[in-house]
């Protein structure tokens, strides 16, 4: 079956064979949306401010009166009284009068603007102004902040605190998410254990590692644990998956090795799409799809395992919510030349050195420490033949 796909045609096969699989949605109460998906665009069903505001303690005035006033010469206003906070005021300006407002009130109608107390003095219920204001100065008019019909919040953008005080400007405290979507979990191996370890034995990593990229995710996991590299084994615990789970990931035995079983229990369940994808690390990964769920296996190289979440099976999941593709944030310059020359697209980890420039982290096979080590890894394409130091590269976060 090893057929090897590029990356893009892999994300597109998987993108095509799930194209029907869409998350329930759940409407829920905004303090505990962090982190989640929303299910549809929120758009602004009122104006924000809801009325012009200024951004000073001071007066609120008609900027016209206090046109050509200086230090010199200030303009003399009547104060006509004074805006309490929260309330609208009763009076409205008229030329040559003012009112004293603090920062965050109500502008009465007829005024303009707003003139900073510091620039004004207060004589026998007269305000001199020593500095004149443009229209609108200190200032923020009705539905500056948000307008009213602008969308506030986009469909497939991860809600963050920013976006929860948004919507509480606006009024609205509860908002469709997209259910998490639950992501089983099984590890494989006949060396493979959680807790004390034999001679020649080896912790399970891979459970907790996916669990918690699956986490960063948006998805609730589901954590079956590891079996051995046996028929019957797998195939229990991939049948019993299905049952908990929207899509399984399964890792290790995903090599074309003698033990290699993966990809024959997932196509007698169902359909095996593919096994095997240009890249590196990450060749041995499988796609395909049991009762309608997406099961992906994954190398068991921690490392591996890690990097085809992040390329192929995260692809999946910005895909069913509506997410765009990961982005690279950071960027920096290589300080040493790297080689490759794989036919295959590569990924590696890389850290800043101490001049701030970007050296590769050295990946051992066999060794998780890699990551924690990282600042993030580039991406070295296909058919080039490795990257000269010098070179701009950007970096994709962990
Ligand atoms: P495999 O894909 O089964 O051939 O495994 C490749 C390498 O990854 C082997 O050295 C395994 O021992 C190791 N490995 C497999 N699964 C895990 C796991 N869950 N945690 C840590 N290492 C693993
Ligand atoms: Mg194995």
């Amino acid at each position: 079956m090893l057929n090897v796909l590029s990356r893009e045609e892999a994300v597109s096969l998987i993108k095509e064979k799930t194209a029907d699989i869409v998350p329930a949605t759940e409407k829920v109460n905004i303090s505990d949306t962090l982190g989640r998906m929303p299910a549809q665009d929120i758009v602004a069903a009122e104006n924000i401010p809801a009325f012009d505001r200024t951004t000073v303690d001071g007066y609120a005035v008609i900027a016209a009166d206090t046109f050509g006033s200086g230090a010199s010469m200030p303009a003399q206003l009547d104060i006509i009284g004074e805006i309490p906070m929260g309330e609208s005021a009763d009076f409205t300006l008229k030329s040559g009068q003012c009112a004293k407002i603090s920062t965050g009130g109500m502008l009465p109608k007829g005024a303009d603007a707003a003139v900073m107390v510091e620039h004004t003095d207060n004589a026998d219920g007269l305000c001199l102004i020593y500095k004149s204001v443009a229209p609108y100065e200190n200032v923020t008019k009705k539905g500056d902040d948000i307008a009213l019909g602008e969308t506030a919040l986009k469909k497939g953008s991860k809600i963050t605190s920013a976006e929860i005080g948004v919507l509480a400007a606006l009024g609205i405290y509860e908002i469709p998410v997209y259910k998490k979507p639950v992501l089983a979990i099984i590890s494989t191996g006949d060396e493979i254990v959680k807790g004390n370890i034999k001679q020649g034995q080896i912790r399970d990593v891979n459970t907790f590692l996916l669990s918690a990229a699956a986490k960063e995710y948006g998805c609730e996991v589901y954590e079956y644990g590891a079996v051995k590299d046996d028929r019957n084994e797998i195939e229990t615990a991939l049948k019993n998956c299905i049952n908990q789970a929207d899509a399984v990931l399964i890792s290790g035995g995903s090599s074309a090795g003698t033990r290699d079983m993966t990809v024959e229990i997932i196509d007698s369940l169902g359909k095996a799409y593919f096994h095997g994808i240009a890249m590196k690390p990450g060749k041995p990964t499988i796609f395909g799809i049991v009762e309608n769920k997406p099961v992906f296996g994954l190398p068991g190289h921690p490392l591996a395992a890690y990097f085809v979440f992040r390329l192929i099976v995260s692809e999946y999941l910005n895909n069913i919510m509506n997410m765009p593709a990961d982005k690279p944030k950071k960027s920096g310059v290589l300080a040493v030349n790297i080689p490759s020359n794989h036919g295959r697209e590569e990924f590696l980890c890389v850290k800043y050195d101490e001049n701030n420039e970007v050296v590769p982290v050295h990946t051992k096979s066999g060794i998780v420490s890699v990551l924690s080590e990282s600042e993030g890894f580039i991406r070295i394409e296909r058919n080039a033949e490795g990257m000269f130091k010098g070179t701009t590269v950007e970096i994709y976060e962990l």
